[in-house]
């Protein structure tokens, strides 16, 4: 007899819901190979990039939620366990996790949700709105990034430490309140640089899927480093 599936044997497991939010203005490699990395170490089959709608901690983005929601869907076409979450653009005004951790949480009912993000997101937590009220709604899983020490502000240090597991089962085993660093394929990419590298008129190609690159080409997004006025389109 051949051996079940490893997702089969836990079904709470099974159920639960990974979040990676971003401003994604483009997404690249350095999220894509994160995402599936985390995905398949946590052995959830929802696993959902969620881009800012209108983000609080940037006056805008540099591509319209419209083209970033575009380029995300072109990115993960090829892949059913990674989907977009749009429920950030869709609900409009400024994007705040905590509300997006509520209306998933609201949706999905008492199962684990992992709230990912790098470790350079991480550092400035505590900037979030009602930051204490994310250990409620879900575990941190925090992702290494090239360039960014953990270096968290005193208090939440003090929360992170409290809240630190070192194995995924103590996290699969309760909805939220978890926090587990890991390690993930280190690509120092960053959407700056690969703005950057168009504004100047040089090809980012291999730093981000080749549909990605045609999309950016072809609507001339990131010519010149203006950010986006019209956030819808
Ligand atoms: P920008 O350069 O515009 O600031 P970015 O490349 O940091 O963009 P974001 O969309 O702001 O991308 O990042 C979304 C999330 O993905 C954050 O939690 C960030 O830490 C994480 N992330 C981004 N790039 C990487 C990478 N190369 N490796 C691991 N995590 C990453």
């Amino acid at each position: 007899m051949s051996p079940r599936p490893a997702q089969s044997r836990n079904p709470i497991q099974n159920r639960a819901v990974a979040v990676f939010g971003g401003t994604f203005d483009p997404v690249h490699h350095g999220h894509l190979r994160a995402a599936a990395e985390v995905s398949e170490w946590l052995k959830v089959s929802d696993f959902r990039l969620v881009p800012v709608g209108s983000p609080p901690h940037r006056s805008q983005t540099y591509a319209s939620a419209f083209h970033r929601l575009a380029m995300l869907e072109l990115a993960l076409a090829p892949y059913q366990d990674l989907t977009v979450d749009d429920r950030e653009v869709r609900r409009g005004g400024t994007s705040y996790m905590v509300d997006t951790l509520r209306s998933i949480r609201q949706d999905v009912g008492d199962v684990p949700v992992f709230l990912c993000l790098g470790q350079d997101a991480a550092n400035r937590l505590d900037t979030w709105r009602d930051w204490k009220a994310l250990f409620d709604l879900a575990h941190l899983v925090v992702m290494t990034r090239p360039d960014s020490q953990s270096n968290y502000p005193p208090e939440l240090d003090a929360y992170i430490s409290e809240r630190r597991v070192d194995r995924t089962r103590d996290l699969v085993s309760t909805p939220a309140g978890g926090v587990r660093h890991v390690e993930v394929t280190q690509l120092a990419i960053s959407s700056t640089h690969i703005r950057a590298q168009v504004a100047q008129g040089h090809s980012p190609r291999f730093l981000l899927p080749a549909t990605v690159l045609t999309y950016i080409n072809k609507h001339g997004l990131y010519r010149t480093s203006t950010p986006s006025k019209d956030k819808v389109k």
